[in-house]
């Protein structure tokens, strides 16, 4: 298929979208004053631009962020929504962690089905070539901040179809991984363990949120 910008006009856009997974393809950036196709990470980040530039001129930015950081932060670490994504057999032991023998939820995870109201993306199991790109689709859909974490032998580096045709060699080669859980397959308390290492990494290397910078 031709690679053409088609972000301006609808009509096409939806003709592409159908035809296409390529997110790159269907998402170029808006051309200058079309305001109203605005992505959600750009109006946001038009938002940000907007409310920093005016905290900036006023001073105020400094003292908002001490006061919010750390409530921000607070509420990223123990509210983790994973998105309700599985492809294989660690998807069944992802969902194990959650029933009531390990209970998840006791460290704040609650799954949602819309990458929308999700931050994090547990990948688990191969992920093949036709899989790929509507993972990444998936993830760009998720609202900064955002992480991943890879579950499994297969999600880490394509386990045991590491040399297959169809299997990508690991999430890792398409999409920014910050969690890694080894294991064939992954125990449900090495999951929850996971996602506790996450939680403490969010604590040291994320400042919170309300102004993003
Ligand atoms: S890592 Fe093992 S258990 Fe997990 S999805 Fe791959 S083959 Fe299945």
């Amino acid at each position: 298929m031709k690679k053409e910008k088609v972000r301006g006009d609808a009509e096409r856009r939806r003709s592409v979208g159908a035809m296409t997974t390529d997110s790159d393809l269907i998402m170029e950036d808006p051309p200058a004053g079309d305001w109203l196709t605005l992505r959600s990470d750009q109006l946001l980040e038009w938002i940000d631009d907007a409310v920093y530039n005016v905290s900036e001129a006023t001073g105020i930015r400094e003292v908002m962020n001490k006061i919010t950081r750390p409530i921000f932060n607070w509420g990223m670490r123990f509210s983790p929504h994973p998105l309700h994504f599985g492809i294989m057999c660690c998807a069944l032991e992802m969902g194990a962690a959650s029933g009531p023998d390990f209970d998840a939820e006791r460290v704040g995870v609650i799954y949602r089905s819309s990458p929308r109201q999700c931050d994090i993306l547990i990948v688990n199991g191969p992920v093949c070539e036709k899989l790929r790109p509507k993972l990444k689709t998936l993830y760009e859909q998720m609202p900064e901040p955002k992480w991943v974490i890879a579950m499994g032998e297969c999600a880490i580096s394509g386990g045991p179809y590491w040399d297959s045709y169809s299997v990508v060699a690991g999430t890792d080669t398409f999409i920014p991984v910050d969690v890694y859980i080894p294991g064939c397959p992954v125990r449900p308390e090495a999951l929850i363990h996971g996602l506790l290492t996450l939680q403490k990494k969010i604590r040291d290397h994320e400042p919170g949120m309300f102004l993003r910078r």
